[in-house]
């Protein structure tokens, strides 16, 4: 039997559980963006997000959650990795445009 392994995801849902239920406790329940309103039948919709996307940033005054449910949560991680991917590459992308191409090219073309 691995209980060990059974210990860790126990821990790990509990901790889970315990920012879930403050948060619940402090927040209306509603999806803090499609403002879906939820009753204690659909409440496991309804997720705890981590406003830094830090999960072990859990201040006790609930300024780092947020409540949304299972889509907008989705979304809203889907939005954080397209800002880590692209936002980056855009970076690189764009430095290069002060980089002219055809400048080269026009001297190729003079040099003729
Ligand atoms: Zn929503
Ligand atoms: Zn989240």
């Amino acid at each position: 039997m691995a209980t060990d392994n059974f210990k860790g995801a126990a821990g790990y849902l509990q901790q889970e559980q315990g920012y879930r239920d403050k948060a619940l406790k402090m927040y209306p329940w509603i999806c803090g963006r499609c403002a879906r309103e939820f009753v204690y039948s659909n409440l496991r919709e309804l997720t705890v997000h981590h406003r830094d996307h830090n999960h072990d940033n859990n201040p006790a005054d609930g300024s780092n959650w947020e409540l949304l449910c299972i889509y907008c949560h989705d979304n809203e991680h889907t939005k954080f990795h397209e800002y880590i991917l692209y936002g980056a590459t855009k970076e690189k992308v764009l430095a290069p445009a002060t980089f002219n191409p055809f400048a080269q090219l026009k001297d190729l073309m003079e040099k003729k």
